[in-house]
């Protein structure tokens, strides 16, 4: 099963993601590849696999994506190996994602795998103070292009199966472990 979880940077997807790799034996990330560069806290092959334009445009003409975008003139992509792989394993899923991702993958794994998506919301105000006080704070530029992505994500969040709005971590963690046993309960129900 694969779980994905969107939000506009700073909805608190990628923290909420560790906390739930965290506290299960059960629960798995799945990095993509990206041709940005290394960032503080980055682990290769766990937050992401990182390569080069070049090789990344090697694998996108080999058929190696499910999917891929194009985000700040860096590429990301969706492993069709690293996720067979990790779906034959039994684990679940946790991938952070936006929502083109999401649309894409939706359709492209509807016959093969379960997929489950999560948008977490964050009052506009809320992020917009999240922005301003984060250690790698944004320039105002970049603030604004974010908050005017918030618009279009928004728009889009009649996609998702569920959507939670993300003012308090550990609740939003506990409610989705809960949806997440609860899908698998579905799932093995299911015949
Ligand atoms: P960051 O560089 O800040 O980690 O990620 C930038 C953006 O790329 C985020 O919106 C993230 O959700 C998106 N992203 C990460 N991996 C993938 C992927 O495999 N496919 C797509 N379409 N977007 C991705």
């Amino acid at each position: 099963m694969l779980v994905i979880l969107s939000g506009v940077a700073g909805s608190g997807k990628d923290t909420i993601k560790k906390e739930l790799i965290k506290r299960t034996d059960y629960i798995t990330s799945l990095p993509s590849y990206t041709s940005r560069p290394i960032r503080e806290g980055d682990v290769e092959g766990q937050t992401y696999c990182f390569v080069t334009k070049e090789e990344f445009e090697a694998k996108l003409k080999d058929g190696e994506f499910y999917e891929y975008d194009v985000h700040h003139n860096n590429y990301y992509g969706t492993s069709k190996k690293l996720l067979n792989e990790k779906i034959a394993s039994g684990k679940v899923i946790v991938k952070d994602i936006d929502v083109n991702g999401t649309e894409n993958l939706k359709e492209l794994l509807k016959n093969d795998t379960k997929v489950v998506t999560i948008f977490l919301r964050v009052p506009k105000e809320e992020l917009q103070r999240r922005l301003e006080t984060r250690v790698d704070k944004p320039g105002p530029d970049e603030i604004k292009l974010r908050l005017n992505r918030f618009d279009y994500e928004e728009s889009r969040i009649g996609l998702y199966d569920y959507v939670i709005k993300n003012n308090d971590l550990e609740k939003s963690v506990q409610i989705i472990m809960t949806i997440i046993e609860n899908e698998l309960r579905v799932e093995n129900e299911e015949f």
